[in-house]
């Protein structure tokens, strides 16, 4: 292929590029290391902004029915989302591994060709377009070099992007200070508590179908060095001494930790080199930002690089997809610092979490606050209208 765009990466970010692209008419091929989608459960969570691109383009109502949780919190303290500016106000309530599969049926549907088991290993631009290396893999196979070419490529390739390493992106930020440890366990017994600050650290419980989803954060507890996922007995041990609860006779079925980094692109365009999503923007996936923060990321890139890939886009207007969405990835990241601080600072925090619940009390702070988060402030353009959209008045739901 010497024409149009690779995108590196089938997660919700690439897999929503993708599809935006063939809605702009671009050729796309989509590199994917893995043999299957994760089935790892991620985010659940899509806030107002998602909803609306999603109803714009048509997929909204393909999510089926989506259950909406009219309050969310900022750094753990309840807020108020239905004041949002937004028929879709609120948070909606569908996991990662549904959004992959919708994306992915349509970028398919649309003729994206997804390549999986593709590892990229090598980037080069070159005077006119960029070349694509990958080691392409079947089964347990060792693996053979493929080479692509393209005008451009996108990393979309996640929090350790291959692309952006290899590309040269600079990421000025700052390690993780602190982290929270998580994992999703069956047969344990505990009370669902939402946000509990208790004297030794933060704990979060909930149990849905059996499944009890826990994330603790001992505080001033430094993160761990890691080159894995924690066991779950580190998780145990963790949760029994911020709570006194014992969990270690039950059975794990995922378990990670997440740290506080705070690293953003400096750019998130060289050249003929593009980052969306995580792979742009790394940070605590507080409050359901991050997943939201990369889709985001993707409906504002697709039509503006479909548009530069055929000749027809007007001067600067590639370039602005870096100006709209690092802004927003800063203000998010921003506002996610503050809240980690509020949710996973010691007792010395808590005159800050007092002066902020003072400060929730006034409409006007919650009103601002609840338009960040819905992703509504970034001053964001609307996607244009592609040819033969599909119909926009899907209806909005009460
Ligand atoms: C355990 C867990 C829980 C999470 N919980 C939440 C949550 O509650 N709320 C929230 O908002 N977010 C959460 N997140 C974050 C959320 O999942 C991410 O923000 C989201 O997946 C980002 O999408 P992405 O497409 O940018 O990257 P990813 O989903 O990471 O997808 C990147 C893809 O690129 C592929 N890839 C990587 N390198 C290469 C290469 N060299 N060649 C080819 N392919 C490559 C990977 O295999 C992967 O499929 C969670 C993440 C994890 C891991």
């Amino acid at each position: 292929m010497s024409n149009g765009v690779i995108v590196v990466g089938a997660g919700p970010v690439g897999l929503a590029l993708a599809g935006e692209l063939r809605v702009g008419g671009a050729e796309v091929t989509v590199l994917e290391r893995l043999a299957a989608p994760t089935t790892e459960s991620r985010a659940t969570t899509l806030d107002a902004r998602t909803m609306e691109l999603l109803d714009q383009r048509g997929l909204r109502s393909l999510l089926g029915t989506v259950p909406r949780e009219p309050r969310g919190h900022f750094g753990g303290l309840p807020l108020d989302l239905d004041t949002q500016p937004s028929p879709f106000a609120g948070q909606w309530k569908v996991p990662q591994a549904r959004v992959e599969a919708l994306l992915g049926d349509r970028a398919r549907e649309l003729g994206a060709d997804i390549r999986r088991e593709h590892e990229v290993c090598a980037v080069h631009p070159t005077a006119d377009g960029v070349r694509v290396e990958a080691v392409a893999r079947e089964g347990r196979g060792c693996g053979r070099r493929v080479r692509l070419t393209a005008q451009y490529v996108v990393g979309c390739d996640g929090e350790e992007s291959t692309v952006g390493a290899l590309a040269g992106f600079d990421f000025p930020g700052r390690d993780a200070r602190r982290e929270l440890l998580r994992c999703d366990v069956r047969g344990v017994h505990i009370p669902d508590r939402r946000f509990q600050r208790l004297p030794g650290g933060f704990a979060v419980a909930a149990t849905r179908e059996g499944l009890t989803r826990v994330m603790v954060h001992e505080y001033g507890r430094a993160p761990a060095v890691r080159t894995a996922a924690p066991g779950f007995d580190e998780v145990a041990q963790a949760w029994s001494r911020v709570t006194g609860e014992d969990i270690s006779a039950g059975t794990p079925v995922w378990v990670n930790a997440f740290g506080d980094v705070s690293r953003q692109a400096a750019h998130y365009r060289q050249g003929r080199v593009l980052l969306a999503g995580d792979a742009a923007h790394r940070h605590l996936p507080v409050g359901g930002q991050a997943i939201n923060l990369g889709l985001q990321d993707a409906f504002d890139l697709g039509w503006k690089l479909a548009a530069e890939a055929a000749g027809t886009a007007p001067a600067g207007l590639l370039d602005s997809y870096h100006e709209e969405r690092h802004r927003a990835g800063r203000r998010a990241m921003a506002i996610i610092d503050a809240q980690t601080l509020i949710m996973l600072g010691g007792p010395e925090i808590e005159p800050v979490r007092s002066l902020f619940g003072e400060l929730l009390g006034h409409r006007a702070v919650r009103e601002l606050l609840a338009r960040r988060l819905g992703g509504l402030d970034a001053g964001i353009t609307d996607l244009p209208e592609p040819a033969g959209a599909p119909d926009r008045t899907e209806g909005v739901p009460s």
